[in-house]
């Protein structure tokens, strides 16, 4: 059984690494193919110029994350059948055996460090490389390396306790102790929904109140109209990072706010504006977001009881080269390994989100105005110098949003 646990382990990890290889490839080749001309339904809007810097700005960030995906896929080799986990969990078991938990703990959190180690220069690149090329970053390097510091501040804070928690349940609770994490987990991810607005999105960027009076006026009155109330407009300034626009409404029960980034508010005019935020409540009406939380409980649910089950199993740490059996490994190689085993249902995801992606629209078109939407989203892409022309095979695989043109098409029918 082991045996066959690291066959398929290292065929399905060869497998997903070759398809994101390919798959980026092909995107980059469509691109630019596509570069000497503007498509036809943006000729008006969209300028030769702006068109061949999105694509190249595409291809630059697409040839990196084939690079980092061939750099994750052998840092998982290296750490399962390569002995790394095995080298890990003896150097912490010589340096302090006991307590357990505490060993398991620290095993844990290490590999974890080692592995956004392994992500760091990609991180830093895209910023200061790519998007610095291009005119999009806005960060400095100790800016980076400040959000770096505080990330990870949070990460210690929020993810110590539930790991401890973990770890304390599966020594513990019994048979049943997966059933208990999963409750715990549920209600720190609803914790989280709550809290994040208000208490750890301030901590990176600043939130002021919307000033503009008549933006102001025009977007409660579409609130009202769609029957939705929030606990205030506000403004954040991601332009400190970024140039890329966006909004977003966030949050749910008392704590919603609806949030614009600088950056947008500065390029589009007050229809626009509306439009994208009424996408958004669109996203709110049809429940998309309570939808995707639930999948997350679900998802979780199946994936806590399977690891109930291979926690119990020698093969699945000798088939993963981890020679012991122990709580934390269980726990660290199912994080690490099962991404492997689920990156083939990505397209449904994908292809999920898109739906809803079209449904938020459709809802847009109804309680504001299709033709704004389709500048507003005309002047998005041109402004982020996202690709008009990806690649189709890899935007059914991966793209969270359809194509802008046949967003459009499906816009300009309701318009
Ligand atoms: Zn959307």
């Amino acid at each position: 059984m082991a045996s066959t646990l690291t066959t398929v382990f290292i065929a399905l990890l060869v497998l997903t690494t070759l398809t994101r290889v390919w798959l980026g490839q092909r995107h980059i080749r469509h691109i630019q193919s596509h570069r000497d001309q503007v498509p036809a339904a943006f000729a008006d809007s969209i300028s030769l110029e702006a068109h061949q810097k999105a694509a190249d700005y595409s291809s630059a960030k697409t040839s990196l994350v084939i690079s980092e995906a061939a750099a994750q896929a052998l840092l998982l080799a290296l750490f399962t059948i390569g002995g790394g986990l095995q080298w890990l969990d003896e150097s912490w078991r010589s340096v302090l055996a006991e307590p357990e938990m505490l060993r398991g703990a620290l095993v844990i959190v290490s590999a974890l460090v080692i592995s956004s180690l392994v992500d760091l220069p990609f991180d830093y690149y895209r910023s200061f490389v790519v998007d610095a090329r291009f005119g999009f970053n806005k960060m400095t390097p100790s800016m980076f390396f400040s959000d770096l510091l505080k990330h990870s501040l949070v990460g210690v804070l929020l993810g110590a306790p539930i790991l401890g928690a973990a770890l304390w349940l599966m020594q513990g609770a019994g048979d049943y102790w997966w059933l208990y994490l999963w409750v715990v987990w549920s209600v720190f991810n609803l914790l989280m929904l709550a809290i994040y607005p208000t208490f750890i999105a301030p901590l990176f960027n600043k939130f002021s109140p919307l000033t503009d009076n008549s933006l102001k006026a025009r977007i409660e009155s579409l609130l009202t109209k769609c029957g939705f109330k929030s606990q205030g407009l506000f403004v954040m300034d991601g332009s400190a990072r970024s140039s890329h626009g966006n909004a977003y409404f966030t949050g749910f029960g008392a704590s919603k706010r609806v949030v614009f980034f600088d950056t947008l508010l500065e390029r589009l005019d007050t229809d626009e504006i509306e439009a994208v935020l009424a996408h958004e409540l669109g996203h709110f009406r049809h429940r998309h977001v309570i939808k995707r939380i639930a999948m997350m409980f679900f998802v979780s649910f199946v994936g806590l009881a399977l690891l109930g089950w291979l926690k119990q199993q020698d093969w699945f740490y000798t088939g993963l080269g981890v020679a012991q059996s122990s709580d934390h490994m269980a726990l660290l190689l199912f994080l690490l390994v099962s991404p492997v085993f689920l990156f083939l249902l990505r397209p449904l995801m994908a292809s999920y989100s898109r739906k809803n992606e079209f449904e938020a629209d459709a809802y847009a078109a109804k309680h504001a105005d299709a033709g704004h939407l389709i500048r507003a989203l005309v002047k998005l892409y041109r402004d982020n110098a996202s690709t008009l022309t990806p690649d189709p095979l890899h935007s059914n695989f991966y793209d969270s949003h359809p194509p802008a043109s046949l967003r459009i098409a499906k816009l300009l029918k309701k318009a």
